[in-house]
């Protein structure tokens, strides 16, 4: 079987769950090789996770320039990873910096780069979700090694329990006239909700929330059902609540098992972000909102007399249950 490069997601200590996501998924190519950029002794704090995630080889690409610059080593550990074991293809999660490694791995490589997959069959066709989500498109790489993003959410966890071999990738020395160097690091404040692109639920407010008040209907309900808080671009513009919760094409991109939409009218670009969740909500006092046309369930009325309702609805399910 060839392997299948996955850039894993991690924070030093553990590793995110959208690789675990990829880690399922490329087992429908070939044999997942997880590739570790850190610094020293990352890789193994890491290994048994990836191992038990279906990982058959980690790479490890660890130096202490590895956490001072953006996006190079992870490029430059993928790009030796590519010419060392010829790979399947290359997965990475279709996040921020994702998307800068992604692209510029396949221009370093000369190969195709399909992006924002939200599906990947065991032949290598991708699915994705394009122009804001008015077409479903399947494309498949011609020319090279894929390098294939992937939308985080768009598939499940799988373990799969397996020993993995440990590889060794020396990284060049980074030139600092080329690459961004990181000056300074801030831990947003995170607080005890799950992070927006990992969340099973997430509960987002719109324009129809009427303020940042408002916004605490929404985090009542996304903490009764323990999920995280996303807005819509108007919310967040209006300053109800902080731009890194925006969700949609240029937000975050979301797709969890629940997806509660408040005061949301449902414009494309915000559909762009969220359309792939499994069940949709909506609450919207007017019943011609386009998103209700998407939404599994939608209630037309008041959001600020039907949310309340919801959180108490569940929060009292849940003390039963
Ligand atoms: C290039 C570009 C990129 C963009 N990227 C994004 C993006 O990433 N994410 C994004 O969200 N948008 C994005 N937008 C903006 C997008 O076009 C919409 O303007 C935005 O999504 C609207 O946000 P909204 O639904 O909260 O507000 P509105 O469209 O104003 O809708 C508010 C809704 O709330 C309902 N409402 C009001 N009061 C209540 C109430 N009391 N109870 C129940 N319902 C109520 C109304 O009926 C209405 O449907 C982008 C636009 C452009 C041009």
């Amino acid at each position: 079987m060839p392997e299948v490069l996955v850039l894993v997601d991690h924070d030093g200590e553990h590793v995110n769950k959208s690789t675990y996501e990829l880690l399922a998924v490329a087992r429908r190519l070939g044999d997942p090789g997880a590739v570790v950029v850190g610094t020293p002794g990352t890789a193994t704090r890491l290994m048994e996770s990836l191992a038990r995630y279906g990982a058959t080889s980690v790479h490890a690409a660890e130096s202490k320039d590895a956490a001072e610059f953006l996006v190079t080593p992870a490029v430059d550990a993928l790009e030796l990873a590519v010419r060392d074991t010829s790979p399947a293809a290359v997965l990475v999660s279709a996040t921020t910096d994702g998307r800068e490694v992604a692209a510029r791995l396949a221009a370093r490589l000369g190969a195709g780069l399909l992006i924002d997959a939200v599906d990947l069959d065991s032949s290598g066709v991708v699915t994705q979700i394009v122009f804001g989500g008015s077409y479903t498109v399947r494309s498949q790489v011609t020319h090279g090694i894929p390098v294939i993003t992937v939308r985080p959410g768009a598939f499940e966890p799988e373990e799969h329990p397996g020993e993995a071999v440990e590889r060794t990738i020396t990284l060049p020395v980074v030139d600092p006239a080329t690459s961004a160097r990181v000056t300074d690091r801030r831990t947003a404040p995170a607080g005890d909700r799950p992070g927006l692109t990992e969340a099973t639920v997430v509960v987002s407010g719109g324009r129809g929330v009427g303020g940042a008040d408002g916004f605490e209907l929404v985090e009542q309900l996304a903490d009764a059902l323990g999920g995280a808080v996303g807005a819509s671009r108007a919310a967040v513009d209006a300053g109800y609540y902080p731009h890194r919760f925006q969700v949609g094409q240029t937000g975050k991109t979301v797709s969890p098992q629940l997806y509660i939409a408040l005061g949301i009218s449902g414009a494309i670009q915000h559909l762009a972000g969220m359309q792939t969740s499994k069940t949709i909500v909506a609450v919207n006092k007017d019943p011609e909102a386009p998103i209700l046309d998407l939404a599994d369930y939608g209630v037309v009325g008041d959001l600020f007399a039907v949310a309340p309702q919801l959180t108490r609805e569940v929060a009292a399910r849940r003390a039963v249950g």
